[in-house]
């Protein structure tokens, strides 16, 4: 019957961009999550470096250890986020978390077409 074989493209259709949604989802909230843990474990350091400073007792050991950690986070996000966010309209770059072309007002990570 047609309007089965219609009604079966469709919802496959539907299905497929809901997953590619929540694939483009899940890789925001990620990235989001890196930053916080970045900005956390920079707080750390600060603390860290602030009371050794203040005690005369700088321990280069678990400062380089706490910056370690925030570089292999630097490195996750990095791969978590592409470098560019090229607008295929005008081919202006924007940043990483911009939903519209700055340039040209062209919508980015393809939206219209859910
Ligand atoms: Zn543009």
């Amino acid at each position: 019957m047609a309007f089965k074989d219609d009604f079966f493209r469709i919802t496959d259709h539907i299905k497929q961009k809901s997953e590619e949604f929540i694939d483009i989802a899940q890789t925001k909230i990620s990235a989001s999550k890196i930053e916080y843990e970045i900005n956390k474990k920079k707080n750390q350091l600060g603390d860290l470096v602030y009371n050794q400073y203040k005690e005369n007792n700088l321990d280069s050991e678990a400062v380089a250890e706490l910056c370690e950690e925030i570089k292999q986070l630097e490195i996750q996000l990095k791969a978590q986020v592409p470098e560019e966010n090229k607008c295929k309209q005008c081919n202006s770059v924007n940043p990483h978390n911009a939903k519209f072309c700055a340039h040209c007002g062209a919508v980015l990570y393809e939206l219209e077409k859910y």
